[in-house]
């Protein structure tokens, strides 16, 4: 293949050249996978000391987990499939068409429809496959008991990573109880919606939120939330512009942002530090007081957000940040809905448009203030 600048090639060209290199992609990684065969039938993993085949080549190729798996896995299947094997190692299709293919061979699909296969999309190999699956007894138990969710704090405790698995139904049920409670979510201030990502996270987060405090089930007055406790150290915090210098009480570090949030929902205690040491504390207090909270409720029936009719964990908050001075009075607390509060202001830096009216709040985002 000519290495041509990309901009001189035709439309065909271009697409002829994606092809190509496809085809040279599957002819590598058939190379690969007989190179791991080989290393697993010497048993080199388990020689340095890797629990498995995927761990070993996690490690050794340096790629992430899963596509470590993916390799492995098509390694094993291919080995009962070596028609399909040969495909690959000619360049014959794509990776993922010949593994799919190998997948519903070995699903025991009748080579007829192996060959009718070639006429599918992928997904539609895939759900071919799916019909084609026997699952007995114990395959099902066994699927089950592989089920796990992990998560872990990544080093500095500023984020969690999750990963698992669950069986197929489980696994239906969760995804369809997060796409539900996205869905009661409104849209971002600018119209635009937040990734299937971010718009999953949200409603995980949301459906723990409800967990965790006994008035799920009022959303009147589920602006409670479970009380979080920051604990600060003002030397650290002043010097920081409030960007360093807090910690929860399990130790995960916050900004100014989370702690803003928290002052309108939580409670903080305030230590203060001599040569590394605590000196005093000061008690733990709601920073909005529960009277308080309730009347600022009642005055606003509901999300002052223009537009919002949501009543999901309806909370106050302060209109002007208590890092700006901003006060614990009636005046300059204002109700949010959830979204609106957490998602929308305290997470993504939206802040609130100083001329809008108060039942009827429209929010702006500043240049260069959080997230894109
Ligand atoms: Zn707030
Ligand atoms: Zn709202």
């Amino acid at each position: 293949m000519e290495p041509t600048s990309t901009t001189d090639l035709t439309t065909d060209g271009l697409e002829q050249q994606l092809i190509e290199l496809e085809s040279i992609k599957a002819r590598l990684t058939a190379r690969q996978i007989s190179l791991l065969r080989e290393a697993d039938r010497r048993q080199t993993p388990l020689g340095d000391g890797c629990r498995s085949l995927g761990e070993w080549t996690a490690g050794r190729l340096d790629v992430a987990p899963e596509t470590a798996k993916a390799l492995v896995t098509a390694c094993r299947v291919l080995e009962t499939v070596p028609d399909q094997e040969q495909r690959l190692g000619s360049g014959l299709g794509s990776f993922d068409r010949i593994i799919a293919t190998a997948h519903l061979t070995v699903a025991g699909a009748s080579p007829d429809r192996v060959e009718q296969a070639a006429g599918l999309d992928i997904p539609g190999v895939r759900r071919l496959t799916a019909m084609h699956r026997r699952m007995a007894p114990i395959d099902e138990q066994q699927m089950f008991s592989d089920r796990y969710v992990s998560m872990q704090p990544t080093l500095d405790r500023t984020a969690y990573r999750l990963w698992g698995q669950l069986p197929g139904l489980d696994g239906q049920l969760v995804e369809q109880a997060l796409l539900t409670r996205a869905d009661t979510f409104p849209t971002l201030p600018d119209e635009t919606r937040s990734s299937p990502g971010q718009r999953n996270a949200d409603a995980l987060v949301s459906i723990a939120a409800d967990s965790l405090t006994t008035s799920s089930g009022d959303q009147n007055d589920s602006g409670s939330g479970p009380v979080l406790s920051v604990f600060t150290n003002h030397d650290l915090a002043a010097g920081s512009d409030g960007q360093a210098g807090s910690v929860t009480s399990t130790g995960i570090s916050v900004g100014r942002s989370t702690i803003e949030e928290i002052f309108c929902t939580g409670s903080t205690e305030h230590i203060s530090f001599q040569n590394g040491q605590p000196v005093a504390a000061g008690r733990t207090t709601r920073v909005i007081p529960p009277k308080l909270r309730r009347a600022v409720l009642y005055r606003d029936g509901g999300c002052t957000a223009d537009g919002c009719t949501s009543r999901y964990r309806l909370q106050p908050h302060h209109k002007i940040p208590w890092s700006q001075g901003g006060r614990t009075d009636p005046a300059n607390l204002t109700t949010l809905c959830w979204f609106h509060h957490h998602v929308v202001i305290h997470k993504s830096g939206y802040t609130i448009q100083p001329d809008s009216p108060p039942g009827r709040l429209r929010f702006q985002k500043p240049p260069g203030n959080g997230p894109p």
